[in-house]
């Protein structure tokens, strides 16, 4: 199993260094030429999802992710990664790789509580949560399952092989969540 984990910015380097910690290899994707070759699944790590957006295109990797995710390559979005994937963001005009059928909010905590730490359920099981200037998820569409809720909000789902979540697992020393991905890779190379 290989993992292609986005490099352009932002909190890459943590979620390469759990997934080899369990064992996965691990490719850096920087440039196009880097996802022309056979890998099993892709992650977009948290950040500045403009930023990352607009490099995307600007590198010529856009489209190609956009087609191996509507062909079912299994693919984790946290924070900004998840914004990358919504079908909307109701408070930005701009749309990104827009596969996963949910509304979600940017920067959708206030002020005192733009970062903040917490322990909640995710797929049934207490984890410990970072939030760091977080979306939210307002409405889920046809095929969402919800795995997170805090405070009455949506912040981890699933659709198909997306999987997305608002906090940062990969800042935590729990790799629960990690390990949830790495089964619905499983999954699918099945
Ligand atoms: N606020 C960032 C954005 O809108 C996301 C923050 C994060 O990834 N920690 O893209």
């Amino acid at each position: 199993m290989k993992i292609g984990v986005l490099c352009l910015q932002g909190a890459f380097i943590e979620h390469i260094n759990i997934f080899n910690k369990l064992g996965i290899e691990t490719f850096e994707i920087r440039q196009k030429k880097h996802i022309q070759q056979h890998f099993d699944a892709i992650v977009l790590p948290g950040g500045e999802s403009t930023t990352m957006g607009k490099l995307l295109k600007d590198l010529d990797i856009f489209d190609i992710l956009v087609d191996k995710i509507n062909n079912n390559m299994p693919v984790f979005g946290t924070c900004a990664g998840l914004l990358l994937l919504s079908k909307e963001i109701d408070n930005d005009h701009r749309r990104h790789l827009a596969t996963l059928n949910v509304v979600a909010k940017r920067n959708a905590y206030g002020r005192q509580l733009g970062s903040f730490n917490t322990i909640e359920k995710f797929d049934g099981k207490d984890i410990p949560m970072t939030f760091i200037r977080a979306p939210y998820i307002d409405k889920v569409g046809e095929g969402v399952e919800i795995l997170s809720v805090v405070d009455n909000k949506i912040v981890a789902v699933r659709q198909n092989n997306q999987l997305a979540t608002a906090f940062h697992p990969e800042l935590t020393d729990c790799y629960d969540v990690h390990k949830y991905f790495i089964n619905m890779i499983k999954e699918n190379n099945k």
